[in-house]
């Protein structure tokens, strides 16, 4: 049976707005595991089986050592053993060195990133580590091969310059029609930004974008996928901001059609 590794990153250090995310990861779980919400799939794996999931917990956090290495470090350990990874973020700076210990087992990777923002600034505030800045720092550190962004709707003249120094394929919200396909042809990194989805469906973000994506949308994309979804990511849910914990039911939804989708195409 194939086991699908979960991981939490409690960190926002890098947020540039509101701090909260970090303490999303215990929150997701409890919806994960709640008995008020299916344990199945809409791809037709039941979650609940046991062995289904392997929590390796949260990474604790300290002062004496850099957070990007504790991080590249926890993330290779969870991967290991060969299972498919969920990351529970976090802030969006976290995917930089999550993808450090991704790309050391993957030689073809492609990231399907989806956000309302393309999170590829030079850097932000004076920080490189922003959370504003991971896809750059990614991107020059060639940690992936194709990066796909999908979803934004805040791009400016220096986004632009980036996506063409970085060969970046981007899809703007508006061109999200209901026949998107993506053509991914080597095993797949999902980067799942709370924040892409409409503020109406998800307001526990940092960041609330209007004229976003719907869950709907989101899970019909993840469902098209038919190379190994070796690794994803899910971020900037931000518990502070959230309403009734709604942000919290659409972040386990999403995780839970990832790890569906994980399990089918790892075989
Ligand atoms: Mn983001
Ligand atoms: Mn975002």
């Amino acid at each position: 049976m194939r086991t699908v590794s979960l991981l939490g990153i409690p960190n926002d250090d890098n947020s540039s707005l509101l701090k909260g995310p970090a303490e999303a990861p215990a929150l997701i779980r409890r919806e994960l595991h709640s008995d008020g919400h299916t344990s199945w799939s809409e791809s037709g794996v039941d979650l609940s089986v046991a062995g289904r999931f392997e929590d390796h917990g949260d990474i604790q956090f300290d002062s004496a050592s850099d957070p990007w290495d504790l991080i590249e470090q926890h993330v290779a350990r969870a991967l290991e053993a060969g299972n498919p990874l969920i990351c529970l973020g976090g802030d969006h700076a976290i995917t930089h060195p999550i993808m450090r210990a991704v790309r050391r087992r993957h030689a073809k990777l492609c990231i399907l990133h989806i956000d309302a923002h393309p999170d590829i600034y030079h850097a932000y505030q004076g920080n490189p580590r922003s959370h504003t800045s991971p896809f750059a720092r990614i991107m020059e550190e060639r940690l992936a091969d194709r990066l796909i962004q999908v979803g934004l709707r805040t791009v400016n003249d220096h986004h632009r310059d980036q996506f063409k120094r970085f060969g970046v394929e981007v899809i703007e919200a508006g061109r999200c029609g209901e026949n998107l396909r993506f053509d991914i042809t080597t095993p797949v990194y999902i980067s799942m930004d709370i924040d892409a989805l409409d503020p109406a469906f998800a307001p526990g973000v940092s960041h609330r974008e209007p004229g976003g994506l719907s869950p709907r949308q989101v899970i019909d994309w993840i469902h098209t996928i038919d190379q190994p979804i070796v690794a994803a990511d899910i971020v900037e849910y931000n518990p502070r901001c959230d309403i009734s914990n709604l942000t919290a039911g659409v972040a386990a939804k999403l995780l839970k059609e990832i790890a569906g989708m994980m399990v089918k195409t790892n075989g």
